[in-house]
């Protein structure tokens, strides 16, 4: 058959965890909480359902979750956002993200992606017809190298994305780094797609540095976030997008014809989160941040060299103490033979730094889960 994407094949998450359930590894691949949801939105999901809410959502979101989106943006990030023109309620964050490339970037034209970088940006660029440029970020601090990016951006330029708290490395933008940005991109037509879909999972008294809070890059900013990762759904698959209207309009010509809108209930039942339980949210980053430094003292007993976590929930290790195969076959070494999966980093790049030795594992994870992983680890 002739296609679309002869470069892609199924990704690395769907491969690794299949290859876990095979060999019954303790999967700590794919980016996903073995743990349950809270109580009060499972009640919330189910009195929804019971109470007829059923059919298909305004093709915007439930205008109660909205709202409740630009309740929370005004409190954290000291941004007004219009619910009804700013605010899309999409499948997922990986839904908003299709939306906003195919929507905003046209044939020919060019997007910056800065390496390692999530999986599905690339083959939403290529969807559309366009060409990811791809700088790579420091292969030690996962930093950006904004002079890279300003080199990178030219008249084809028509989008950048960035992501932080960013997966896989858990590096966060600071906010010099937004201030830079502004300067970079002021005086072009660049859109910026902020991924920021870990917002919540911030460590170390650190701030996340959404785009929102900056007046000038929020103008011509679309911004993702999701809340399978800030309610421990990933399943549950609703995201959203918000961006001025101009923006949202064209985004919203995508979104209404791809999926037109998602799960009515767990609309509903994400907006009385919200508005009635800000603890959740305001608390994940301590939640985690104890899940990372338990982790991390457990693989001091152990071989691998983990780096600093400054937020997400992802866990890189150098391995080149144990073993110089490259990633991809490490990965699927050490789920064979030794039971424990992780994801290699290769899949994230274009052109992956030669000789990096680094595993990615997820402590999103229930203590007896991380500790039956390290006990088979620390063989090695
Ligand atoms: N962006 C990043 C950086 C992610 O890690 C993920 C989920 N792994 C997504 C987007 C997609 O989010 P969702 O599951 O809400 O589609
Ligand atoms: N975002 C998840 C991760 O990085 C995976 C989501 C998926 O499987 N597509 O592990």
């Amino acid at each position: 058959v002739q296609t679309k994407l002869p470069r892609v094949g199924t990704t690395i998450f769907t491969v690794m965890s299949q290859l876990a359930l095979e060999h019954d590894a303790v999967n700590l691949g794919q980016g996903f909480p073995d743990f349950d949801v809270p109580d009060f939105l499972v009640a919330a999901f189910e009195r929804a359902m019971r109470g007829g809410l059923n059919q298909y959502a305004p093709m915007t979101g439930v205008a109660p979750l909205r709202q409740a989106i630009a309740a929370k943006s005004k409190a954290l990030y000291g941004r007004d956002v219009d619910p009804d023109t700013e605010i899309t309620v999409t499948s997922g964050a990986s839904e908003a993200i299709f939306d906003a490339v195919l929507a905003l970037v046209r044939p020919g034209e060019e997007v910056v992606v800065l390496d390692p970088a999530y999986d599905s940006y690339e083959p939403a660029i290529e969807l559309a017809g366009a060409r990811a440029v791809h700088v790579p970020l420091d292969p030690e601090t996962f930093a950006v190298d904004w002079q890279r990016v300003r080199d990178a951006i030219g008249p084809k330029t028509r989008m950048l994305m960035v992501n932080s708290p960013h997966n896989p490395s858990g590096a966060m933008l600071a906010a010099a780094d937004l201030d830079t940005l502004a300067d970079i991109l002021r005086d072009t037509g660049v859109v910026l797609l902020s991924d920021e879909v870990y917002e919540h999972i911030v460590f170390d008294g650190a701030a996340h540095q959404s785009v929102l809070r900056h007046p000038e890059l929020a103008a011509r900013a679309v911004v993702v976030s999701s809340f399978g990762k800030t309610y421990h759904c990933t399943g549950w698959k609703v995201g959203y997008a918000v961006a001025r209207a101009a923006l949202s309009t064209e985004l919203r010509k995508v979104h209404q014809y791809n999926s037109f809108c998602t799960s009515t209930p767990a609309q509903f039942a994400f907006a009385e989160a919200i508005a009635e339980h800000p603890e959740h949210h305001e608390q994940l980053g301590a939640f985690y941040q104890a899940k990372r430094d338990a982790f991390r003292a457990q693989l001091a007993r152990t071989r691998f060299r983990p780096l600093p976590v400054p937020g997400g929930y992802f866990q890189l290790c150098d391995y080149s103490a144990i073993s110089d195969l490259p990633d991809a076959e490490f990965c699927r070494w050490l789920t064979i033979e030794h039971g424990v999966t992780g994801i290699p980093l290769s899949p994230f790049y274009a052109d992956p730094p030669r000789g990096q030795r680094l595993i990615r594992f997820c402590f999103a994870k229930a203590p007896a889960t991380l500790e039956r992983a390290v006990e088979r680890l620390e063989r090695l």
